[in-house]
């Protein structure tokens, strides 16, 4: 059994927002844990290439839509790669093999009766590809998300009955499972109590878009295709019945995480047109929030954009990570502040973890020769032990039920506990008295011990930082060994080397 998840396909106007980064980072957490697991990981991420906006844009640069997209998907992949991203396929929706793929889920689609051709009349969001419900009906209103006027379309247009589906799509969006959090799932609820209506799913004389086969002059609209991308990202380089190659590849996805704003296609449009093609619905959307700087909505107009690129090359990629994770609870609005950016990565990471590291390593090689003491069992009850027993435990429940923050916060207090343990034994007075020598073995090696786990337990979380504690300690992730057994207590090797020395994280100075 393979896990999917799905990064949402992003719209190449533009290179990668700290928002995208920002969904990338959780999806990549959540794929490695899975694979730490033994599970069988299909990561999804890509780029959504067609649509009227990008043919726009093409045509203002005086460029082909086919060679913008070349430059900013590959803009896209390299970003990904800088942060270390460890995304299985990346599809673009401009792809020969992608448009195979919507061309027989049409033909399905067609099949269960649920196209017909329609008017459609109203305002158009261009930047949202997207007829808005109620505006004021004024041409001068302008989309609250683009803040430009909508456009006045009138066109014929092949329609998807939607509204077929009503009674299908109630039941599957009241499963708490489907849609989280919870009040992104009342949102929906709401939205489809009020009546689902057809959609359109073909515009006319856009050109930059995959031809509806029997209507020439109409090309998909961009949502239909690019929500097909996650299809084709697994129907590999199949030629025929792409569908059911993607089915046998790992359809369908157990995760979509996309940004609140995009719920409503993922949730109910998606399924409903899978349900239609006689393919399974996803198992879970998750919706997450928005991202503001210091309290306030980011962009261009306010000059308030954070360029992901310059905190990675600022910070590096453990740093902007922990914070990300850390800081905002999964489906909840986040906020990116730069003093707290800077003490929560120098009292967590620098403080607290890599603090815990240092000084013990030290005491470590000072008093037995560079060595990881003898594991002394003096203690009638071993504290630090059934504590990390415990976050361990806690952290994989957390970690399951997708609250990576909390399940930050496990490692987090780990770090706090052990620092705790050392200062309340006091190991430098003991170590001047010759007989409290192997009770001072065994605080050494416990704190040791405590702080591979911690280093384990960061593994999905921050990579990087992770590699550098174990290795610190001599103890490197084993890939032959399941990960969890390796969480297991009393796995450092007694009187094994402790390799030279190196800082894993340094503290940050405010600007
Ligand atoms: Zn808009």
């Amino acid at each position: 059994m393979s896990f999917v998840i799905t990064t949402p396909l992003y719209y190449v106007n533009d290179k990668p927002h700290l928002g995208s980064v920002y969904t990338t980072i959780i999806c990549d957490a959540i794929a490695r844990y899975k694979r730490l697991l033994g599970e069988d990981v299909i990561f999804i991420t890509g780029v959504d290439e067609h649509g009227l906006k990008i043919q726009r844009t093409a045509n203002e640069k005086g460029i082909e839509p086919k060679t913008y997209c070349n430059e900013i998907s590959e803009i896209f992949k390299i970003n990904w790669k800088n942060w270390d991203i460890s995304f299985d396929k990346f599809i673009r929706t401009s792809s020969n093999n992608h448009e195979l793929v919507v061309r027989e889920f049409y033909e399905k689609v067609k099949r269960s009766d649920d196209i017909y051709m329609g008017v459609q009349k109203g305002w158009y969001c261009v930047g949202c590809e997207e007829f808005k419900d109620n505006p004021e009906d004024s041409p001068t209103y302008k989309c609250p998300i683009h803040q430009k006027n909508l456009e006045w379309k009138n066109e014929e247009n092949l329609f998807f009955r939607l509204s077929k589906y009503q009674e299908q799509i109630e039941k599957m969006i009241n499963e708490p499972s489907f849609i989280e959090p919870i009040e992104r799932r009342n949102e929906i609820i709401n939205f489809v109590s009020r009546g689902l209506k057809d959609f359109s799913i073909s515009r006319t004389n856009i050109s930059w878009g995959i031809p509806v086969p029997g209507h020439d002059n109409h090309t998909f609209y961009v949502w239909f295709d690019a929500l097909l991308g996650y299809v084709s990202a697994i129907s590999c380089n199949a030629t025929d019945n792409l569908l059911e190659n993607s089915i046998n590849g790992g359809w369908p996805a157990d995760m979509h995480l996309i940004g609140k704003d995009i719920l409503r296609f993922h949730a109910v449009y998606w399924p409903a047109m899978l349900i239609s093609a006689g393919m399974r619905v996803p198992k879970k959307v998750l919706g997450h929030g928005f991202l503001t700087r210091e309290g306030q909505k980011m962009g261009k107009t306010l000059g308030n954009v954070l360029d992901p690129d310059l905190l990675l090359s600022k910070y590096g990629n453990d740093p902007v990570r922990w914070y990300l994770i850390k800081d905002i609870s999964l489906g909840n609005d986040g906020d990116f502040q730069d003093r707290r950016f800077v003490d929560i990565i120098n009292n967590d990471l620098a403080n607290t973890i890599g603090n815990l590291l240092n000084r013990t390593s030290s005491m470590s090689r000072k008093w037995f020769d560079n060595k990881v003491p003898n594991n002394e069992k003096v203690s009638k009850e071993n504290k630090l032990e059934n504590y990390a027993k415990i976050t361990v435990e806690n952290y994989i429940h957390k970690f399951n039920i997708y609250k990576l923050d909390l399940a930050a916060n496990e490692v987090l207090s780990l770090a706090i506990n052990t620092n705790l343990y050392l200062n309340d034994n006091q190991p430098w007075l003991l170590i001047k008295e010759k007989n409290k020598l192997p009770f001072v073995k065994e605080i050494i090696y416990n704190v040791l011990e405590s702080t591979r786990i911690i280093g384990l337990l960061l593994l999905p979380l921050l990579p990087d930082l992770s590699s550098k504690i174990n290795e610190q300690l001599g103890s490197i992730y084993k890939k032959e060994v399941p990960w969890e057994q390796q969480l297991n207590w009393g796995l450092l090797v007694s009187n094994s080397n402790l390799p030279k020395p190196n800082p894993i994280i340094n503290k940050l100075e405010y600007e």
